[in-house]
């Protein structure tokens, strides 16, 4: 009982809020579940418990922007698979979490509504894309959060709130109603204060879906909170030399290597290890994510849902209008470039190429995980910079992005956990796994708690 009074004082904060980490409310929903979990009429793994939803997750009957104007109004007529799990379980679903436009970005500052500030310091920037999904989480605006990482966007937000976020195997959970950015990268992941509520979301969420093709049946015979234990002895940790890069923030790089000394404190080995293919990571990635955009975003067109402007003349003027006006200019620039490397002549220079880096990476991880059980490295190479700091400079935001898109690239999980302070600024650190390692994952993270 006490779910209502608990959901009363979490919108008192949400609506008293500085921080903009929501851009739709579902109060009305929220009091009517937490008052129906006080009742015992709901029950659940998650009964009562506040979950704020990255607003790229569909959810019926409540707007559904991906931070974008152009989907402005739009209120989806059915629940993405992981909503309709997290309702079963009796969650009260606090509203949709603010983002960077269809989940371009790495600082939440490409959102039309808005940039959502870190609880931490609102002077900067709480990562992204999901960036609303971790400041409502660290700001107690919800207890525990989705968001998605199609290269990092769950777990730089993490570190830079100084929470909780896991990137799960690709096809551990289901894509379905996620609205697609990069299909072939993207995971929902959970984000929590701690490592125990990210491993009971993931729990609810993972699982096979025969509405998503290339969604997976293995996490239906594992139950991750049974990995809630403290016990590291024998594991072998590799730290790759790649991931501390010469931009890298010294505070960052020492605190990783306090988290690295921790665990062999507790009984694990570590080692230095290469992932020589790195290097190439961030290129290979944007080409790749850039083309799937410019691919999945060609549905807006402001006839089917979402903005519609002015009077219609023909086909074209109006397609052209809704876009241009609907759009913000990180999305034009990604729908522009994708297009341009998926034309022909283009096409085997650029996205063929891409494809093949790819699979080197997930090379140098299989190769590396011959050797070792989990890799430790810092999950951004700074802690959370200023709001407008690289707001100009697409490039500088993307570079931002090195550690974390290699894991999407090869499919891999990584769960990113709070590893100290620069100052007032959490630093994060990220173990990788390979394929399926959640329970590892979640067994090595626990040792922080
Ligand atoms: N920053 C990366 C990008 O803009 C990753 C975003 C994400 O994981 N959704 O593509």
């Amino acid at each position: 009982s006490g779910y209502l009074e608990s959901a009363h004082k979490t919108f008192e904060r949400i609506e008293k809020s500085k921080l903009n980490a929501f851009i739709t409310l579902n109060k009305a929903q929220a009091l009517e579940t937490a008052q129906a979990v006080d009742e015992g009429k709901v029950t659940g793994r998650l009964a009562g418990i506040t979950v704020a939803i990255k607003d790229c997750i569909t959810t019926k009957g409540l707007q559904t922007t991906c931070g974008s104007k152009i989907l402005q109004g739009y209120i989806p007529p059915f629940d993405a698979e992981v909503v309709a799990r997290l309702r079963k379980e009796g969650a009260v679903i606090t509203g949709k979490a603010n983002m960077d436009e269809f989940a371009m970005g790495t600082s939440t500052e490409n959102s039309a509504y808005g940039p959502t500030r870190n609880p931490w310091d609102l002077t900067r920037v709480p990562g992204g894309s999901s960036g609303g999904s971790a400041a409502a989480v660290a700001g107690l605006e919800s207890r525990m959060s989705l968001g998605t990482d199609t290269g990092g966007s769950v777990r730089c937000p993490a570190a830079f709130c100084g929470v909780v976020g896991i990137k799960p195997t690709y096809g551990l959970v289901s894509r379905y109603g996620v609205v697609a950015y990069a299909n072939s990268l993207e995971q929902v992941g959970p984000i929590a204060r701690n490592v125990g509520d990210a491993a009971l979301l993931l729990d609810v969420i993972a699982g096979g879906d025969p509405k998503d093709s290339t969604s997976v049946a293995e996490a239906d015979k594992v139950c991750y909170t049974d990995y809630l234990k403290e016990d590291v002895k024998g594991l072998t940790i590799g730290v790759p030399k790649e991931y501390f890069s010469e931009g890298m923030d010294k505070k960052v790089e020492r605190a990783v290597w306090d988290g690295i000394q921790k665990l062999a404190e507790l009984g694990a080995d570590y080692k230095e290890i290469s992932l020589p293919t790195t290097k190439y990571a961030l290129s290979a990635y944007y080409i790749i994510a850039m083309c799937e955009a410019s691919s999945n975003l060609a549905r807006f067109d402001g006839l089917r849902y979402g903005l519609r402007t002015g009077k219609d003349e023909n086909w074209h003027t109006t397609f052209s209008r809704i876009r241009a006006e609907g759009f913000g200019p990180e999305v034009k620039r990604r729908i522009m470039l994708g297009t341009y490397a998926l034309s022909e002549g283009y096409y085997g220079k650029y996205y063929l190429k891409a494809l093949q880096i790819r699979t080197l990476i997930r090379n140098d991880f299989a190769n590396a995980f011959k050797d070792v059980d989990v890799i430790a490295a810092p999950t951004m190479p700074t802690p959370a910079f200023k709001i407008g700091e690289k707001a100009d400079d697409p490039l500088s935001m993307y570079l931002a992005d090195v550690n974390t898109l290699p894991v999407n690239l090869a499919g891999v999980p990584s769960i990113s956990i709070p590893c100290g302070f620069a100052g007032k600024l959490p630093i994060g650190m990220q173990l990788i796994g390979d394929l399926f390692a959640e329970p590892l994952l979640i067994q090595t993270a626990y040792t922080f708690e």
